[in-house]
């Protein structure tokens, strides 16, 4: 089994990284060192999740100490919404590279097809609570997108919650110069996004699934909502293979030929989370966990559904 996906650009991802969504400056640093002492080599992070400088210091201490070399790590963040206007991206990408304390990133995403208003406000929302446009197109900020591959900033670039018209819509931009090397969207068990992945993977375009143990820390839980980890028919499978529910949620992606970002600030966890080589579901239990599906989501972005480009239906 591969333990990481070629990208387009001929670059290796590997297959699993460590999502640092929601986790608190005071943890990132320890838990980021964590994961690279526990093998990882794939760091999934954010302007957005302004935590970005104690990621960095995580990544620095352990180039420092030897554990690992800056070429041996995949390094993965996102553009902001509120800086879609082509002449805000160069500027967003060198905060986070000196925020990361880094001088390029394997991988630079735009987080989500909606552009915001320019500002220092990260959701800047109009009277009824709903994000405030940009006015800007997706397919420009893809041109300041290519410009960072060109400048040496970024080694490769893609989207992320786009779904498959927008795609269509980058790769028929006139002039087009660099593909997308990467969607990463919400997919688990509950959303398990088979036509978007079928897609993607037709186009050479590579796959993360984010949020894919469900989220049970995102911030508008509720406590009747479904949760992946107590899920009954996982734990079934899981205890079948002496394994977790997180480490099947895990193993079912990467038998799918998707990349997967599992976020914990959890030492234990962290690890669990990646000792999923050595087990494999079978034919079958593929197919039992890709019939959980039930169009879940963990991340509606439900103060954006006006947008003209919200990339979901809305309900579903
Ligand atoms: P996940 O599905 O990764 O779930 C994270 C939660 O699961 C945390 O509460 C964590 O707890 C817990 N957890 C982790 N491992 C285990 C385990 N083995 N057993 C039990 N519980 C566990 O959620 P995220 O939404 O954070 O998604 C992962 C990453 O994807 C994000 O962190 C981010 O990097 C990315 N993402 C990208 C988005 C986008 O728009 N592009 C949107 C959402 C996420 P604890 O930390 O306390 O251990």
């Amino acid at each position: 089994m591969a333990t990481s996906v070629k990208l387009n650009t001929g670059a290796q991802i590997p297959a699993v990284g460590l999502g640092t969504w929601k986790s608190p400056t005071g943890k990132v640093t320890e838990a980021v060192k964590a994961a690279i002492s526990a093998g990882y080599r794939h760091i999934d992070g954010a302007f957005v999740y302004q935590n970005e400088a104690e990621v960095g210091e995580g990544v620095q201490a352990m180039i420092k100490d030897g554990v690992v070399k800056r070429e041996e790590l995949f390094m993965v963040s996102k553009l902001w919404c509120t800086f879609h206007e082509k002449s805000l991206v160069r500027g967003a990408c060198e905060k986070t590279l000196s925020d990361l304390k880094l001088d390029y990133l394997d991988l630079y995403l735009i987080h989500w097809p909606m552009g915001f208003k320019a500002g220092s406000e990260l959701f800047p929302l109009d009277s009824e609570g709903e994000t405030i446009s940009d006015n800007t197109s997706f397919v420009d900020t893809w041109e300041a997108m290519e410009e960072l591959v060109d400048a040496g900033l970024v080694k490769a670039i893609g989207v992320s919650n786009f779904n498959k018209e927008q795609i269509e819509a980058v790769l028929n931009k006139p002039g087009l110069k660099y593909k997308p090397a990467n969607n990463q969207i919400e997919c688990h068990p509950y959303m398990n996004q088979e036509k978007l992945i079928n897609y993607c993977h037709s186009q050479g375009i590579s796959v993360t699934a984010y949020s894919p143990l469900g989220s049970p820390d995102r911030p508008w839980a509720k406590p009747d909502d479904p949760s992946l980890l107590d899920d009954p028919n996982i734990k079934a499978i899981a205890e079948k293979h002496k394994k977790t529910s997180a480490q099947v949620l895990i193993r079912f992606q990467i038998q799918r030929n998707v990349i997967v970002i599992p976020k914990s600030i959890t030492p234990q966890r962290i690890q669990e989370n990646f000792q999923v080589f050595d087990f494999e579901l079978s034919e079958e239990e593929m197919k039992t966990v890709l019939g959980f599906n039930r169009n879940w989501r963990v991340c509606p972005m439900q103060w954006s559904t006006k947008h003209k480009d919200f990339p979901f239906i809305v309900n579903s």
